[in-house]
Formats: C-alpha cells, structure tokens, sequence
C-alpha cells in the first residue's frame, strides 16, 4: 500500500509508506509534512537530527522477539537529564508499534486504547499507584520533554518543538507510559527488550 506524492516544498517525491503514517519529512529539504487526505501540509519545521550511533535505522528490517519488522521513523525527545528516541516499526502483519532507545536499552511499546479517564498530569506524583484503563500503574517517573526532531515517517502528529509531559511507571511486568500532549493522551505498554531479541538484516548495498 504505496502512495506516492510530492513535497509541497522543495518538490521531491515522497512514497508513503504505511496507512498509519500521519507525518512525514522530506528527506530532501527536512520539512515535516502532515498528511491529510487532501495531501500534504508543511508545518513550516524541519527536524534535522543529531546524528548519534544506533543500531536502528530508517527501512532497516529485521527480527523482534521473533516478529519481522521495518523501520518507518524516529521521533527524539529531549528532556532535562537528556534525550531518548522513539522508533516507528511496522510488522508484517501490518500491525505498529515503538521501539524506545534509551542509552541502549530497548523498550517494545503498543499502544492500547483509553476504555477511561486518565487522572490529570497535575494530579499524579512519583510512587502513587494510579488506575489507567485497568491497569494499576506505580509511577516511577514524572516530566516533562520536547521533540526536538524526527526523521522518516510516522503515527502520530506531535511536531518538533512541542512539548509532552509523560508518566513511566510498572504494573506487574508491564512498562506504563503515558503521554499528555495538546491534544491528546496516549497510553503505552510495554516490556524490555533483551539485546538478542532484537536482530538486524544484514545491510543490503
Ligand atoms: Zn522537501
């Protein structure tokens, strides 16, 4: 399910990749682009990023715990003690999902549906045990990051420059995370990654 477009900035072709893709940046010019379903809008941002070493990169394939899977984009979030990075990976049975990089560790998230309301970011502290969609969640981990950047194609329409503030936290195994932004929250759950369940195709050049 290739569709293919121009960038309305610079004029380069641009292939969608997935139906999940929600923004897209040129790799020519570095403008992020919304996709809508009359085209696409340039946000008038570009998102060039640092370049720092990762075994994943953009259309890299391979195998995780078992499953095949591409890279479709990255989205780096900077927050006070650094910066991690969320990698946009499709299956082959077409279902997505995000691979968080953080000082090499890895964390698989999906995305599951909010079935009732979420308690306000205000409202939550480090070690309070909060319900969110059935899960009772310890949070861990409370703060505020930016997008400072993104590459390739992705899910979602969080823009470089905006602000997300989040709550990390466990449910038995389960790695919680919740993000806040303008418009909305999304809920993630997750488990860790071990370094030989995530295998990469060889290079093809
Ligand atoms: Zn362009």
């Amino acid at each position: 399910m290739l569709k293919k477009m121009k960038c309305p900035s610079c004029a380069a072709p641009l292939t969608i990749k997935h139906r999940f893709v929600k923004l897209v940046t040129c790799d020519y010019c570095g403008q992020v682009l919304l996709l809508h379903d009359t085209g696409l809008d340039p946000t008038g941002r570009t998102a060039k990023l640092t370049d720092i070493p990762s075994l994943l990169y953009i259309d890299a394939t391979g195998q995780l715990q078992g499953r095949r899977f591409r890279v479709m984009g990255r989205l780096r979030y900077q927050y006070e003690s650094g910066f991690w990075d969320e990698w946009f990976l499709t299956f082959e049975d077409d279902r997505p999902g995000w691979l968080v990089e953080d000082e090499g560790e890895y964390t698989f998230y999906v995305k599951e549906t909010l079935t009732s309301p979420v308690p306000p970011f205000e409202t939550v502290s480090v070690g309070d045990v909060v319900t969110i969609a059935g899960h009772q969640v310890f949070i861990t981990e409370k703060g505020r990051a930016t997008i400072a950047g993104g590459e390739g194609q992705l899910a979602f329409t969080i823009i470089p420059g905006e602000e997300v503030k989040y709550l990390d936290g466990t449910s038995g195994d389960d790695l919680i995370s919740v993000e806040y932004t303008a418009d909305e929250i999304e809920l993630s759950v997750g488990r860790a990654v071990a370094h030989d369940e995530l295998i990469l195709d060889e290079e093809e050049f």
